[in-house]
Order: C-alpha cells, then structure tokens, then sequence
C-alpha cells in the first residue's frame, strides 16, 4: 500500500480538501484505485450534530454516516462511495482506547498517547487502506499543523514514514502565500508552517501553496529554499472559480510528475473524461447566453457552503444538458415578511431543500405555494418534500392548520409526524433515518420515468414521515405518491399530473449526496430540464429563448 498524506499550514479552508480530492481524480484518471481517510482532530464521534454555520453541511454517506463536506469532495472528485471507517476523529480512537483499556487489553500497563493512542491510529489507517484494496491511500488530517489536537496524529504520520518503504509514503503540505498590499507574494508563513512540520520531525516531500495569483519563479525558489525541497516540488495552487478545475491545474504545475517520480509509480496514460467536463463547465460559465434562475429558498442562505452538495447536482445536471443557470438564494424568513416575493415569481424554478425546525419553515411553504400556484417547476428535497405535503394540504384539501409535528405539537391535522416505531426509537436517545434505503417508483409515474427505473436507492436523513392517516385524503384532492419504501408506509416521493402543473416533484430523500459530474442526480436533471422549458416558454413571447449550448460529441440537447 502507499500512502499519501496531506497536511495544512497557516490557516484553515485553504482547500486542502479539494487538494486532497484532486490528487486522488489525478491518480485515478491514471488508472490507480485511491481511497481517502479524513482524520478530524475534533473530539465529536461525528459530524452530525455539527452546526451547519460552522461546519457547512452535514454530508450522509451510504452506510448512514454523518460527515463534514470534504467527503461530498471525495466522492464526487474519485467518483466513489465511503463509509464510516473512512473518517477518523480523535473521538473516535479515544473511544477505542478507552474500551480496550476497559477489556483489560492493555494488560495493565499505563495508557500513553504514544504508544496507544499513536497506535490505534496507525492500525486503523493501514486496516482501513486494506480493506479497501485501493493502490494509494489518501490520509488528510484536518486542522492546521501546530493545533494541539492534531499532534497525536502527526506523530503516528512521523512513525508511519519510518515504517513503511520510502517509496510508499509522500507528504504533501498545503500552506498558503498571502498578498500584501501592494501585490507582493509572502513565503514567511509557509516557511513558518514548515518549520513547525519539522519540529514534529516531518519534512514535507510537495508543498502545494494556495495563493490568489500563480507564484512567481522567485517565490518558489525562495520556499524552496528554506523549505528544504526542490523547487519542482513547490506546487502553485492560484484560487479558480471552478473546483473541478483544480486536478488540470495542479497537473500543469507538474504534481503528478513529481508523484510518480518519488513514489516509483509507472502508469502514465490518462483517462480525459474529467477533462471534458471540465470543458463543459468552462464554456457554460463563459457563455454570456440567458441564464435558467433557480430560487433556493433555505435558512443560512448566507452560507452556501450548508448547501454545498445540492449546489454541485444543479450543477452537474446543467453541465450534462448544456444549461447556462444562475442560483438564487432566498432566506426563507424574507418571504414570511413579504420580501423577495418578486424574485421567486420570476425564478425559472424553485428549490426547497432539507433543513430542521421552525425558523422559516412558513416562508419555505409559500414559496411551495408560489410554485404550485403560478406552475414554477418545483423539486423539494426531504424537509421541502414534507412541507409540500403540508402545503397541499393547508390549500388544496383544505386542512387548515395542519403541519408537520416537528413545528407544531399539537397541530388539529398533523400531516407530517413522526411514525410510532421512530417515537419508540426516539425515546431511547433520539435518532434519525440515515443512509442508502430502497424506493419503490410506481410504473408509469414522474418519478419511474426520471430514474427510468422503478426499484432506486438513495440516501436519506430524517426523523418525520408523511402521517400514513392523510395519505388518502391528499391523494384523493389529487397529489400523487409515486414512491414509497419497500414496507409502502412511508412515503418517499410526490408529484403531481402533468397535466396540472409542468413540473411538481419532491422527494424524502437527498438525491444530492449521489449526484456525480459524470453522473447527475437524474431528479435535479429533470429539476433543471423543466426550469429550460419553463424559461423558454415564458420568455418565448420576448423572443429570447433559452440556447442550449451544444457540446462537441455531446447528444444534441432535443429539449431547449
Ligand atoms: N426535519 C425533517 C425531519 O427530521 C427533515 C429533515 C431534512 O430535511 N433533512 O424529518
């Protein structure tokens, strides 16, 4: 196994991330099998009662697993899928250390960050990388170097690299070169964060250094130079607009030259499929065409980052149908106000994402209400697939204050509520509905029709469910469930006839998390085709249709 392990300096969200998950789409675009750790020095187990203020969103993964975003970075970079054992905390180890000192498997002796802790941290990262009979193994510890709680872990990277071969163990360090002023590119905080590296007893083999410009060949020498590397393993990393950019951009700096040079590896043909999407992304951005606007109408709005994954489906679903887009983000507690209502109107489509408690949650449901009335495409995603069902319910069955019980107790007509196996489940320490679960898509419906399937796994993160009681009162007033779990209590997505609206489509799960640039998230392509449409015929009396943008060896779009 080889090891590369990623380490930052300076600041924190420099992108180490991204770094992270570029070097494992360049390694793989090689044909390499890569496999990424995420070590987070935190103390929480997980990710999943994290503030979304401060953390971003919470990204499930298949197994049910709360994680931070890098992950959503991983798997959409490597086109793969995680689990658990992929992300390493300090909770975690400690957790582990703590029982196996409880088992008495210590024998007694006295409990120590090294060896014990350093240990279980070296077996867990070389288990894990077995496991998963990848070729590379892509360790990024999170913090920055110097944090008191990264130290247990970059003491177990120092004993790791005297323990395996030379060959098969790289550190890349990610720093960052601040601007002054008046331009000129500073080295003094890399040098900084490398001299801390190397009290530690750890020599970077690559420094990728984030500046806002390229570096110029006297900044690289210089870091180079009191670095202690060469300067072709001084890698420019300048800020670009598109992430999916950044695997080209460290390649032109030559970092897979560098890669394959230190850690022996030969396969050198490379697959371009990133490459062209890449291309896709660079011309629609560049295209001055009209652009589909796409209301998202959530709470933390300010932070798009909390919204991080439905943000990248939009996008790769407009990247695969050649759609020039604009996203919109609407607070939702503006609309409780009457502000914003304006925009909404004009939006080509609205968006209700995922989200938890009241606030704003009245304004989320009128916007449902905007979209259903004045026939805007609409996709809600589970908090917005439970509001659309209150919506429904409040306007067309006329249920008047009914609601879903995570807003209000004791609602007369309780819509959404929480299925009494989950109140039972809730009772013992409060938990949620995570991770891959079948849907079975009823034939002929919407939904068959996008999946061009009927049996779907996606993931999913929630407490409450459609109220099995209102399910036929809602669908006789005309709402159609085309999708439920396998038992066909819960519900699991809703539309309406197309015959009454364009493009009304929600569901109780997050697509988003499955969403790939190779392979959108077929709801979101659908989503984005009904918003082209949409644009294209109210627009179409103004005589600016929507131009779809035609890609070279790219199925002509039949749709704009
Ligand atoms: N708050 C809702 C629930 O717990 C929806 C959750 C979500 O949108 N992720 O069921």
């Amino acid at each position: 196994m080889k090891y590369i392990v990623v380490t930052g300096g300076v600041i924190s969200g420099l992108g180490k991330g991204i770094t992270t998950a570029s070097i494992g789409r360049i390694l793989k675009d090689r044909g390499y099998n890569v496999v990424p750790i995420k070590i987070d020095p935190y103390i929480n187990i997980d990710a999943g009662t994290m503030n979304p203020f401060q953390h971003g969103e919470v990204y499930v993964l298949a197994d049910g697993t709360e994680v931070d975003l890098d992950f959503g970075h991983y798997e959409r970079f490597m086109d793969i899928e995680l689990r658990r054992e992929h992300n390493i905390t300090t909770g975690v180890i400690y957790l582990a250390v703590i029982e196996r000192e409880r088992r008495g498997e210590y024998l007694g002796q006295t409990v120590q960050i090294i060896p014990h802790v350093t240990n279980e941290i070296k077996d867990r990262v070389r288990s894990v990388a077995a496991r998963s009979k990848a070729d590379i193994c892509l360790v990024e510890i999170g913090g920055t170097v110097g944090d008191i709680e990264s130290m247990p872990f970059l003491e177990a990277v120092r004993q790791m690299r005297r323990e395996e071969r030379r060959e098969d163990f790289l550190l890349v360090h990610v720093t960052l070169v601040p601007l002054t002023t008046h331009g000129e590119q500073k080295t003094k905080p890399t040098q900084h964060s490398v001299k801390a590296l190397r009290e530690l007893g750890l020599q970077p083999d690559i420094i990728v250094a984030r500046c806002k410009e390229p570096l110029s060949a006297s900044v690289k020498e210089k870091i180079a130079m009191f670095c202690d590397v060469q300067k072709r393993d001084v890698i420019s990393a300048p800020d670009t607009e598109e992430i999916y950019e950044v695997p080209a951009l460290l390649e032109n700096e030559g970092i897979f030259e560098r890669i394959r040079e230190k850690m022996h590896l030969n396969r050198t043909r490379k697959n371009k499929e990133w490459e062209r999407l890449v291309e896709r992304c660079r011309i629609l951005r560049s295209n001055d065409a009209p652009k589909v606007k796409i209301a998202i109408v959530g709470k933390y709005t300010g932070l798009e980052d909390s919204y991080l994954s439905i943000k990248e489906a939009i996008k790769h679903a407009a990247m695969h149908l050649g759609c020039s887009y604009e996203n919109i983000w609407i607070e939702a507690e503006d609309l409780e106000n009457g502000h914003r209502v304006k925009e909404i109107l004009r939006a080509d489509g609205i968006l209700v994402p995922g989200g938890f408690g009241e606030r704003g949650a009245e304004g989320k449901i009128k916007a449902i209400e905007i979209a259903r009335e004045h026939k805007i495409p609409f996709l809600g995603l589970c908090f917005g697939f439970q509001l659309a069902v209150v919506e429904f319910a409040r306007n067309v069955v006329g249920l008047k204050n009914a609601n879903s019980t995570e807003l209000c107790e004791d609602t007369p007509f309780p819509v959404v509520d929480l299925l009494e196996e989950q109140r039972s489940v809730d009772k013992k320490g409060g938990t949620m509905r995570l991770g891959n679960s079948t849907v079975v898509l009823r034939e002929n419906s919407l939904a068959a029709s996008i999946y061009n399937a009927t049996r779907i796994v996606e993931r999913h993160r929630h407490r409450y469910e459609v109220n099995p009681a209102f399910v036929d009162a809602l669908t006789d007033a005309g709402l159609i469930f085309s999708g439920t779990d396998l038992s066909g209590k819960r519900m699991e997505v809703l539309e309406m006839p197309v015959e009454k609206h364009p493009f009304f489509f929600a569901v109780q799960f997050h697509p988003e998390f499955r969403s790939r640039p190779n392979r959108p998230s077929p709801p979101f392509k659908a989503f984005i085709l009904a918003c082209m449409r949409y644009h294209n015929n109210t627009t179409k009396q103004k005589n600016t249709p929507l131009q779809c943008t035609r890609f070279r060896k790219i199925k002509k779009c039949k749709h704009a």
